[in-house]
C-alpha cells in the first residue's frame, strides 16, 4: 500500500492535549483528576451568556439560517466586528476588512499558509502557544523561539529578537496577554517591537484573543501604535464570549501604507473559500455578544482575578514552585524550584498518575518554557484549594522538598 505519513504532521505536539488519554485511563481505573489543562471557562462555573445561546437558537430555529454563510463570514457580523475593533484599538476598519474564521486556531493556519514558503522563518515567542510551533511546521516553515524574559516579568526580550532576525524572517508574533505566562505588555515595549519590526520590513502577528482578560495593567495593541507596519490582528469568541465550543474568530490586516492589505485579504479568502464558511448559527450568537449585554465580562475577570490570587497565594506557600503574577489571561506558569534536575514532562506525569492533578509541562511550549509547569487559573477557589493542596503533598511526600 502507497500509505505514508505527512512528516509535517507527524512531528507536530500538541502538550495541553497530549496527556489527555491517560487522564481519562486513570479516571477509568477510578481514580478523581482534576483537569487544570485547558483553557476552557466553560468546563468549570462559567457559562455562554444566555442572549448569545438565544441567539443561536433563534437563527437554527426561527430563521432556518441553517446554511452555508459567506466565506469570510456574515456581513452583519464583519460590520459589528470591524465596529468593535476599530473602538477598541482605535483603528478605522471596514467589514470588508475583516474574515471570520472557525476559531483563532483557523486564523493561525491561514495567516501561516498565506504568508509562509518553505525554509521561511517565524519568530514566535518562547514560551508559546504550542500553535505557533506547530503551524508554520505545517507549510515547511521553521519557528524561531525569542526569549520571553522571566525576570522582568516575562517581556519579550528585544535584543533577542533582534539577533534572531535573519533574511528569511516573515513574521513576528506576539501573543498578548500571553498564554501560557499570563503577562501583559506595557505600551513602552509595544512600541519597541513595532519599531524594531518596521526597521526591519517584518510584520508583526497580534494573537489579542485574551485582550478583555485583564487585571493588572492595560492592553494596548501593536496594530493602535503602529504608523507604517502591517499588523495582523486575530481575535475571537472562545475566551471573552465564552464560546469556546462554537469555534469562531476573525482576523485582519491593519496595514497603514494599505500596500499589502488588499493581496493578503484576496489570499486568506481564497483559504476562506477552500473550507467553505464558518459556523452560521454561531455567527448570529457572535453577533448579538458584541452588540448586546457583555456584563458578564466584568463579573469573569473579577472571578478570575479572585482565583489568579488563590494560586498565587499557594505558590507562596509550595516550596518547589516560584510564579511570577500574571497581568491577565487564565493562566499560571509557576517554575520549578526543586534540589537536582528533575524534567517539568516527568513532574508532570508523576503529579497526574499518583495524585491526579493534570497540568501543562512548560516544556511543551517550547525551549523558554522548559522547567515550568501551566496552571489553569479558571476553576473555582475549592478546586484550587484542592488541587494546590494535592500538588504540594506531590512535592513533599514524593520529590521530598520541604
Ligand atoms: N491563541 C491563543 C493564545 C490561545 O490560548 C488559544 C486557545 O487557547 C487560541 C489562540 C485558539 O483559540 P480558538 O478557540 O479561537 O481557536
Amino acid at each position: 500500500m502507497r500509505i505514508r505519513f505527512s512528516s509535517a504532521v507527524s512531528g507536530i505536539r500538541y502538550a495541553i492535549r497530549e496527556l489527555a488519554p491517560l487522564a481519562r485511563e486513570l479516571e477509568r481505573r477510578g481514580k478523581r483528576v482534576i483537569y487544570l489543562n485547558i483553557g476552557d471557562p466553560l468546563r468549570f462555573d462559567f457559562s455562554t451568556p444566555r442572549h448569545v445561546i438565544d441567539a443561536m437558537y433563534r437563527a437554527a430555529v426561527d430563521l432556518n439560517a441553517n446554511y452555508y454563510s459567506e466565506s469570510r463570514g456574515l456581513l452583519e457580523l464583519r460590520e459589528a466586528i470591524a465596529e468593535e475593533e476599530s473602538r477598541f484599538n482605535g483603528l478605522s476598519l471596514s467589514p470588508d476588512d475583516i474574515v471570520v474564521t472557525q476559531g483563532v486556531s483557523e486564523a493561525i493556519q491561514f495567516v501561516c499558509r498565506v504568508l509562509l514558503e518553505e525554509g521561511d522563518e517565524v519568530l514566535v515567542p518562547s514560551p508559546s502557544y504550542p500553535l505557533y510551533i506547530s503551524m508554520p511546521k505545517l507549510v515547511y516553515a521553521r519557528p524561531v523561539e525569542y526569549r520571553l524574559d522571566e525576570g522582568s516579568g516575562w517581556v519579550p526580550d528585544l535584543d533577542d529578537i533582534r539577533r534572531r532576525i535573519s533574511d528569511r524572517t516573515r513574521l513576528i508574533v506576539l501573543v498578548n496577554p500571553n498564554n501560557p505566562t499570563g503577562a501583559v505588555y506595557g505600551e513602552r515595549i509595544i512600541r519597541d517591537l513595532v519599531d524594531l519590526a518596521a526597521e526591519y520590513g517584518v510584520p508583526i502577528l497580534s494573537d489579542e484573543i485574551y485582550n478583555r482578560i485583564v487585571f493588572d495593567g492595560r492592553f494596548v495593541s501593536p496594530a493602535s501604535v503602529s504608523k507604517d507596519l502591517p499588523v495582523i490582528v486575530m481575535n475571537g469568541f472562545s475566551k471573552a464570549f465564552l464560546m469556546t465550543g462554537w469555534r469562531l474568530g476573525y482576523l485582519y490586516m491593519h496595514d497603514p501604507s494599505g500596500e499589502y492589505k488588499e493581496g493578503f485579504l484576496e489570499n486568506v479568502v481564497k483559504l476562506a473559500m477552500n473550507r467553505l464558511c464558518p459556523n452560521t448559527p454561531a455567527q448570529y450568537g457572535a453577533i448579538a455578544a458584541l452588540r448586546g449585554d457583555r456584563s458578564h465580562l466584568v463579573d469573569m475577570v473579577r472571578r478570575i482575578r479572585e482565583r489568579v490570587d488563590r494560586i498565587m497565594y499557594w505558590l507562596d506557600r509550595i516550596n518547589g514552585l516560584e510564579g511570577v503574577r500574571p497581568g491577565g489571561a487564565f493562566y499560571v506558569f509557576p517554575k520549578l524550584v526543586l534540589d537536582g534536575a528533575v524534567d517539568d514532562r516527568d513532574f508532570v506525569v508523576r503529579l497526574l498518575k499518583e495524585y491526579g492533578v493534570f497540568v501543562v509541562y512548560g516544556s511543551g511550549f517550547g525551549r523558554y518554557g522548559a522547567g515550568h509547569i501551566r496552571i489553569v487559573s479558571l476553576p473555582p477557589i475549592d478546586l484550587i484549594d484542592e488541587a494546590m493542596e494535592r500538588i504540594n503533598s506531590f512535592i513533599r511526600n514524593v520529590l521530598k522538598v520541604y
